[in-house]
């Protein structure tokens, strides 16, 4: 089942059926369409590490999260560093930083989790009871270091949630048709997701990092049912996302994937 692409108030965002349907969850992937920040960060921005005014995305989150109907008191966000760090997000209030980490994972109602990419990988985890849910930063180095079984299974220990019940959607980030690697990339990924996630034609080396993470997942446990995996790519649509592939490094937008337990939750599930 694809994401599906919704707008409101002029703000442009995706949402997953499969994570739509988990009680009391919370959730969006952002595109670049509907903020306010001017070039190189038109003008959704969502990167508070960018080199835009602060005010500017600030405003971007609030009509983001507006928008996508996301009620929660406030949102934790990392300093992302491609590792395999993962913290467990408490209370929040406004928009705040958890240290240096890759993943976040909560049982707390109205806790906004947030990944934010320019083609890597945004994956979002719930419980299939929405008890408990989780966020990871998953690039290639992330995912070849063990970033999304860390998050597995820190979410489990945390919240009892094993693999099988858990619903996971993964939003756009870079594809084959423009993930050309070196050989330093393709090996590792190669050798440790298996040599199909890897393609080597007219001289190109592509990496399919969406293939590698549905293998991952379902090593791990999660039904292929539950999982949803975006087809879209970063890098070729620059209508609609950011891409650190193709302005080549470039300072540019940052787009961001939210979840959350809803924060009219609190009180249930023994809390
Ligand atoms: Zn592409």
């Amino acid at each position: 089942m694809p994401l599906e692409l919704h707008e409101k108030n002029g703000v442009a965002y995706l949402t997953s059926p499969l994570l739509g349907a988990v009680p009391g969850i919370e959730h969006a992937f952002s595109t670049r369409k509907g903020g306010i920040s001017p070039a190189p960060h038109d003008t959704l921005n969502l990167g508070f590490y960018s080199q835009d005014w602060n005010d500017n995305v600030t405003a971007n989150w609030d009509r983001f999260l507006a928008a996508a109907g996301c009620q929660w008191h406030g949102v934790w966000y990392q300093n992302q560093c491609h590792g395999v760090t993962v913290r467990e997000a408490p209370e929040v209030s406004g928009y705040a930083v958890l240290g240096e980490g890759d993943a976040l994972w909560t049982r707390e109602a109205g806790v906004g989790l947030a990944i934010v990419t320019a083609d890597c990988v945004p994956v979002l985890v719930a419980a299939a009871d929405g008890r408990a849910v989780a966020a990871a930063h998953a690039g290639w180095r992330g995912m070849a270091a063990g970033v999304v079984e860390a998050t597995l299974a820190d979410l489990a220990r945390g919240s009892g949630a094993g693999a099988g019940e858990l619903v996971v959607a993964a939003g756009p980030h870079i594809q084959p048709c423009c993930f050309e690697v070196k050989d330093d990339v393709a090996e590792p990924f190669g050798e440790r997701f298996g040599q199909d996630v890897v393609r080597r034609e007219g001289g190109r080396t592509t990496v399919a990092l969406g293939d590698a993470l549905r293998k991952l997942l379902e090593r791990a446990g999660v039904p292929s049912r539950s999982i949803e995996i975006s087809s879209e790519c970063t890098a070729c649509n620059p209508q609609l996302y950011f891409s650190y592939r193709r302005d080549n490094g470039r300072e540019r937008g940052r787009l961001a994937s939210v979840i959350g337990r809803a924060a009219s939750g609190e009180g249930r599930n023994g809390r």
